[in-house]
């Protein structure tokens, strides 16, 4: 057990899982934030609660900011701080740019940003009067170097990467550093509709050869989360077999 308590979004599956499963294995509080995948939600939540580690599992939509702040408080009625959260929930659609409505352009910008912001701005209300915390997004590749046929999952993983750098500088004084995590392609349901063909080309142009693995994503959020990147604020971090480097 090290007392500290991690908040990750949308942990039910993929890399939201496994960075769930990774804390909770090394002690930390940790709540399973999910929305609609409930019996995925509450299977992590036996398997880890069996094994003795300490979790709590929280439904809420992040694009709501009612339910955000009920989720918030819930931690803090539970463990009385929130040391790490991790900005994971997001949703991604293929669309051809001159396709996508409004709903779509919507929908998307209040899970993966607005929720980013809602998260985050109550999660601070306790860590600057903590005078600590790590705040660790989840942007993407996409966000870093554009992405066609889905411009408004890019323009949104984009806005992420801003409000992190932004944010450090904000609230560095507080001793709390946001950092942000922008993958390549991870084997998870996100990426079940890329054809083999596609995804064949992907890893031949890929140094490592491999696509990413949801356990690649949650080991490079501990390592951020952990005292020794204490010095590390506003900075993004690809893990990407090499696909992009710059
Ligand atoms: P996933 O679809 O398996 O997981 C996304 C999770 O977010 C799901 O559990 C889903 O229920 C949850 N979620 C969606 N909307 C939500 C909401 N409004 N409130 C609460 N939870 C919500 O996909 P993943 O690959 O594990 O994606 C996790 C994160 O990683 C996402 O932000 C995604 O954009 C990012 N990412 C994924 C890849 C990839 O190749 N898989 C690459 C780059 C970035």
């Amino acid at each position: 057990m090290n007392n500290k308590t991690v908040l990750v979004t949308g942990a039910s599956r993929g890399i939201g899982k496994s960075i769930a499963t990774l804390f909770a294995q090394n002690g930390y509080n940790t709540i399973i934030n999910y929305n609609k995948s409930e019996k995925e939600a509450k299977d992590l939540y036996n398997e880890l609660s069996e094994k003795g580690y300490s979790v709590r599992l929280f439904k809420a939509d992040v694009s709501k900011r009612y339910e955000v702040n009920s989720m918030i408080n819930f931690c803090i009625g539970e463990f009385q701080s929130i040391d790490v959260l991790i900005n994971n929930a997001g949703i991604s659609k293929d669309k051809l740019f001159t396709d996508i409505t409004d709903d779509d352009w919507n929908e998307m910008m209040d899970t993966n940003i607005n929720g980013v912001f809602y998260c985050t701005q109550k999660s601070l209300q306790y860590m600057i009067s903590q005078k600590s915390g790590k705040i660790i997004n989840i942007s993407s590749i996409w966000g870093l170097v554009g992405g066609s046929c889905e411009v408004h999952y890019s323009t949104s993983k984009a806005a992420v990467i801003g409000l992190t750098k932004s944010l450090a500088k904000e609230v560095g004084p507080s001793n709390i550093q946001v950092n942000c995590i922008a993958p390549g392609v991870i084997q998870t349901d996100m990426i079940n509709g890329v054809s083999d063909d596609i995804l064949d080309i992907l890893k031949e142009e890929t140094p490592l050869m491999r696509l990413g693995t949801p356990d690649d994503i949650a080991h490079c959020a501990f390592y951020l989360a952990s005292s020794g990147a204490d010095f590390i604020t506003g900075q993004v971090i690809s893990p990407n077999g090499g696909m992009v480097i710059y």
